[in-house]
């Protein structure tokens, strides 16, 4: 811990790590973080921490920092140092030259759900006034896309529906594909009170997580359900719903649309929704599936919280629309303890998603081809703006193998190391003539780039973040900016050298421009986040201090939506030559590929990602504990050092993606979700053999 002296002066923040959303005092001497101190009235948090946010702060400072630009010709040459204003042209003249050359459509950039609201706000607006197209896509397209997707079109709203408070209300929690202890651990400790006083726990997961079983915490029903099969076991949770008459009607008659609700409950009675007939899909035994599914509908209040081992699916939409019918038909949607909850990953995943981008929808997740919403941001950015939908992250891909994309705005996202199918996405990156990277560290999209724009951290800005329980919160500029300028003042100065003035001088500027434009944000305001602390949206006239429950009285002006969601097999099946399915996970100390956690020298960076695998597995193939195992899917090898453990079950392996040596995006596949394109991450057929260290 940094903790050398008196603080001469604090400034509350919000952590940047995952969508849990804490909020820390930083105590400061000068412009030096001596310590960060959960806050206890940060409204997420309530004083609680974990490591990552506590202690893991020191990557801000780590000496990989990059801080001068810095362009290159070709990806051959190295990079040159230069001045703002000359990276600003060079990438200017190589963006305008392209579209010169290959039409307008042939740029594009994503934004990052690391940055602030403020920040993607600002980058979206770039692509669609400045590029003049609709090319800009998120890091969610890789992680809660579907989310967006699937509640929109049951919910009427593309959020989770609670407060992580709500949690102390609920009777029984049915968690589907999260680890909240080790993803959401501030989340994941107040869960574990809640099921100290009582209530029940149903965990629907291929693996056995640590709330299963644990000193103070023991599952009612551990539904170990194969890697894929997340439909057909909630399409059967709602069929015993219906078939043993546990559904409330009193809800779905007053609060869902009649004709949905008609033909999904047709649906859903048939035989092959049984538990009985969907046993041989998913693994689970059919009479715990009945009992999870009485004791979900029968408890006074049953809240639904799940992650990313429901959206990185190829029905991954399926799934969350099929956990909104759950919900619904048990009449679990509107007040405390019940809900939707999507435990978001990154810190402001909901905010970048809510910021407009996305190649479909304005901010406000309001279609590009609606006229009435066009015109209102028109008038703002006086500019005339394009009603055809932009290219998602894996069409730009396609679209540079293909030699129709080539200039890509990446703002602090590595898709290099984070997409899946790596040799693919090399080969279009490697195909394009100006890449623009902005991140804090020269990451692995950075080998691919022309132009290298130093990024700020989240204690270089100003800004607000978005959480997973739509908490808008403050992020407060700690130390100046180490390159010089702010991430949101970068993109400014792109927009100018391109022609195009955004005129802000504080990001404050720039909410208040959401807000004018927004509905949902119509009453956020800094003055008000100073005010409140923070802000759940919706917040406008009808909400001014926010909304902390959603869809108490009707589902955003709408009836709630029944969505029939059929399951469909993955196309990434096992067979002889890949006979186990991987799945992966987090853990608690580590984020992500690493980037911040390993750059931060108080946290203990563990050395390697580890394949867990069943003793039978193991055994079949002369594996041991600790030696090494070759991994081979469709898409590519890799190598991981082997823990027999019984907590995955027979024919499935696990590991995480923490560490950047082991690779496991070489094996993971193009399959993805049918709406959204999200990556099927959570899937992929391999073989796995004892082979000599690497
Ligand atoms: Fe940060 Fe999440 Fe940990 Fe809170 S739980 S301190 S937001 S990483």
């Amino acid at each position: 811990v940094i903790d050398n002296g008196q603080p001469d002066h604090s400034i509350i923040t919000t952590c940047a790590y995952c969508g849990v959303g804490c909020s820390f005092r930083a105590d400061m001497q000068g412009d030096k973080v001596l310590r960060m101190v959960p806050d206890k009235n940060g409204k997420a948090n309530q004083g609680h921490s974990c490591v990552k946010g506590r202690f893991a702060f020191g990557y801000a400072t780590h000496q990989d920092r990059i801080t001068s630009p810095m362009i290159r010709d070709n990806i051959e040459q190295d990079w040159r140092e230069v001045s703002w204003e000359e990276a600003l042209a060079f990438a200017a003249k190589r963006l305008t030259d392209i579209q010169e050359e290959h039409g307008r459509n042939s740029i594009g950039a994503i934004t990052s759900s690391r940055c602030t609201n403020e920040e993607t706000y600002l980058v979206q607006k770039l692509v669609r006034a400045v590029f003049q197209n609709n090319n800009v896509d998120t890091c969610a397209r890789v992680c809660h896309s579907p989310t967006g997707y699937g509640l929109k079109a049951t919910l009427n709203e593309s959020a989770g529906t609670q407060t992580f408070e709500s949690v102390m209300k609920a009777d029984v929690v049915l968690i589907i594909g999260a680890n909240p202890t080790d993803a959401h651990p501030v989340f994941g400790s107040l869960l574990k009170r809640r099921l100290r006083q009582g209530a029940k726990l149903v965990v629907a997961d291929p693996r056995s997580i640590d709330l299963i079983d644990s000193p103070h915490t023991k599952a009612q029903h551990h539904l170990k359900l194969r890697p894929g099969t997340n439909v057909a076991l909630i399409n059967a949770l709602a069929h015993v719903i219906v078939d043993e008459g546990l559904e409330d009607a009193d809800f779905i008659q007053s609060r869902c649309d009649d004709a949905s609700f008609q033909q999904w409950y047709k649906h859903i009675q048939d035989q092959r929704h049984s538990p009985e007939s969907t046993t041989e899909i998913t693994g689970v035994d059919a009479t715990e599936l009945r009992a999870a599914a009485r004791l979900y509908a029968n408890a006074g209040n049953g809240a639904i919280y799940y992650g990313l081992g429901v959206t990185e699916h190829s029905q991954g939409s399926s799934s969350v629309m099929a956990i909104a019918n759950l919900a619904m038909v048990s009449g679990n949607i509107g007040r405390e303890g019940v809900g939707v909850n999507p435990l978001r990953g990154q810190n402001n995943v909901q905010g970048s998603c809510d910021m407009g981008s996305f190649p479909h929808e304005l901010p406000g997740y309001r279609h590009v081809s609606d006229e009435s919403t066009r015109n209102l941001f028109e008038q703002e950015w006086q500019v005339s703006l394009d009603c055809e939908p932009g290219l998602r992250i894996p069409n730009m891909f396609e679209a540079a193998i293909h030699g129709d994309f080539k200039g890509l705005y990446c703002q602090g996202e590595d898709i290099a190391q984070s997409d899946p199918n790596t040799q693919h996405v090399q080969k279009a990156l490697s195909s394009m003539k100006c890449i623009i990277v902005q991140d804090i560290f020269l990451n692995e999209t950075a080998k691919y780039a022309h132009v290298f724009l130093p990024g700020s951290s989240f204690m270089e800005k100003n800004g607000t973040f978005t959480n997973a329980e739509r908490r808008i919160s403050r992020v407060r500029k700690l130390m100046p900016a180490l390159a010089g300028k702010e991430d949101w003042q970068v993109t400014i100065e792109l927009a100018k050298v391109l022609g195009y003035e955004m005129n802000y001088e504080h990001p404050s500027e720039i909410m208040d421009e959401i807000a004018r434009l927004t509905p949902t944000f119509s009453g956020v305001s800094y003055e008000r986040l100073d005010q409140l602390g923070s802000i759940q949206w919706p917040c406008n006239e009808k909400s001014p201090l926010g909304t902390p429950i959603m869809h108490t009285e009707d589902f955003v002006g709408e009836k709630g939506k029944f969505a029939i969601t059929e399951y469909v097999a993955t196309p990434e099946k096992a067979n002889k030559h890949f006979p186990l399915l991987l799945t992966t996970g987090r853990i608690l100390s580590q984020y992500n590929v690493g980037a911040q956690t390993r750059r931060t020298a108080n946290q203990v960076w563990h050395d390697e990602d580890v394949l867990e695998i069943h003793p039978n597995d193991a055994e079949d193939r002369g594996i041991n504990d600790g030696d090494w195992v070759g991994i081979a899917s469709r898409a590519g090898t890799t190598a991981l050092r082997a823990l027999i453990s019984q907590r995955v079950q027979p024919g499935v392996v696990y590991t995480t993606f923490h560490h950047p040596l082991s690779g496991a995006n070489v094996v993971t596949t193009d399959n993805s979700d049918w709406a959204t394109n999200c990556p099927e991450y959570k899937v992929t057929a391999v073989q796995a053999t004892k082979v000599d260290e690497p």
